[in-house]
């Protein structure tokens, strides 16, 4: 029997959850009465219910996001009731959703804001274990050997953003007042965790800062430390054995960045960069900071001058966005030539002031996770239809690129937003549908639209 069991849904096997071995390491005494099961979307809701049941916890903590919302609400649903554990429910999903949320019938408690402190008091006061004071304490040695050989291992230097992008969470101050700007974690403590979990055989590191940059300095003393990492390993096989991956605001990129960047081998330095919208009137209706045109300029350098693997976000939705100008951003971004565009398209996620202003911009919404926007004033249902199918295809065909062969013929024009929006309409009418292709299936798809539009 154990006390206290933390469980969350990740997205795949190789994403292990931080977050629940923070909030483990965190419970003070109470860390050894605490087991995590951690599972994946694609294992069945009886597999998930049996871990549960084997336990027979006293406590359920279980971590909402909103890709596994869904997931979660389903197994809450067919949870026996007798000898149900207390539930908790916390995540980023949790803190700012309405009262009449069907998750939060099934919540003895929800943790909003940042959880460890509160975790731990709540599981001392129902346990009524002695209280624990002190700072937060790393979770990374509840990492295993497996974890960190054959995983991504998630690490945090800093918590939170600076900035107030009005479609985001990271940014913003919770009710509990717990999120209120950037917490940097102390360097040494840092760099000395990091030096343990690479001699235990990590090797895959993804920051989950959410704008590494926003401290130029301190990004640099970060990178040149794994750097220093990739430099020291022996031989070229294991050089490129470790990466680190980075999300950069692009309004934060400057020279001191980029020499620092330049010095990584191929292969070792992947960037995240949220563009999401080169539309001006738009950047400033959802309150991005930076100038388009100097963003686009540090985009070109970084593809130019360093061996980093760049991928550009780019969201579909926004205010004041029609599918020209969208059309348009989507363009000047191809030419900066990122390794990947990563399509999103907008989500009013509970809590943020898009959402709160969604009427007064025409947008319409999901009601459901992941809240996605089905169109807005400017862009019509059947235009974000188009746009959502477009990146679809554009993942599959462009950024996975199972046919190198074909993709000059495929990315070319004038506008490579046009060129390819024609080619993903035609695909879907030819096929009925975007997802489940078979490679051989959808290369005779792709072969048969250009060949009919383009007759090549
Ligand atoms: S910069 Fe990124 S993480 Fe920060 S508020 Fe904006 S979208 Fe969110």
């Amino acid at each position: 029997m154990t006390d206290i069991l933390l469980w969350t849904v990740n997205a795949g096997w190789i994403h292990p959850s931080l977050a629940l071995r923070l909030l483990k390491a965190n419970l003070g005494p109470l860390e050894n009465r605490c087991a995590i099961e951690e599972f994946t979307l694609r294992q069945s809701t009886e597999e998930k219910l049996a871990a549960i049941t084997a336990h027979q916890c006293r406590i359920l903590g279980i971590s909402v996001s909103i890709w596994n919302h869904t997931g979660i609400l389903q197994l809450l649903r067919a949870l026996p009731p007798a000898n149900r554990p207390i539930i908790v429910l916390g995540g980023p999903e949790t803190s700012y959703l309405g009262p009449d949320s069907p998750i939060l019938e099934y919540a003895d408690y929800r943790i909003i804001g940042e959880g460890e402190h509160q975790f731990r008091n709540l599981c001392t006061h129902l346990l009524s274990a002695a209280p624990s004071e002190g700072a937060l304490k790393s979770a990374y040695h509840l990492y295993t050997d497996e974890d960190l050989q054959k995983k991504l291992t998630y690490v945090e230097s800093s918590r939170g953003c600076p900035y107030r992008c009005s479609f985001c969470l990271s940014g913003m101050k919770n009710e509990g007042g717990a999120t209120t700007g950037v917490y940097e974690f102390p360097l040494d403590e840092f760099f000395t965790q990091m030096e343990i979990l690479i001699k235990r055989g990590a090797h895959r590191f993804k920051f989950l800062d959410r704008s590494f940059n926003h401290n130029i300095k301190r990004a640099c003393v970060i990178m040149e430390f794994f750097l220093k990492q990739v430099e020291s390993r022996p031989h070229d096989k294991d050089k490129t054995a470790m990466f680190v991956h980075f999300e950069l605001v692009p309004s934060r990129i400057n020279d001191e960045l980029l020499d620092v960047m330049k010095k990584f081998p191929a292969d070792t330095l992947r960037l995240e960069i949220g563009v999401q919208t080169l539309n001006a009137r738009t950047k400033a209706a959802v309150k991005r900071t930076g100038d388009i045109e100097k963003e686009l300029a540090a985009i070109s350098r970084i593809t130019n001058e360093t061996k980093a693997i760049v991928h550009a976000d780019l969201i579909a939705g926004l205010p004041h966005e029609d599918l020209s100008s969208f059309a348009n951003g989507f363009d000047k971004l191809y030419a900066a030539h990122p390794c990947e565009i990563q399509l999103g398209i907008l989500k009013c996620l509970p809590g943020t002031s898009i959402r709160a202003d969604a009427d007064s911009y025409g947008i319409g919404y999901s009601p459901d996770p992941p809240y996605e926007v089905i169109q807005t004033a400017d862009i019509t249902r059947e235009g974000m239809a188009r746009i959502k199918n477009f990146a679809r295809f554009w993942e599959v065909i462009v950024n996975r690129n199972p046919f190198p062969d074909l993709l000059p013929t495929i990315v070319c024009g004038d506008s490579v937003f046009d060129q390819f929006m024609s080619l993903s309409d035609s695909l879907l009418s030819r096929l009925g549908r975007n997802w489940g292709l078979d490679r051989a299936v959808l290369r005779d798809a792709v072969l048969g639209c250009l060949h009919s539009n383009y007759n090549v």
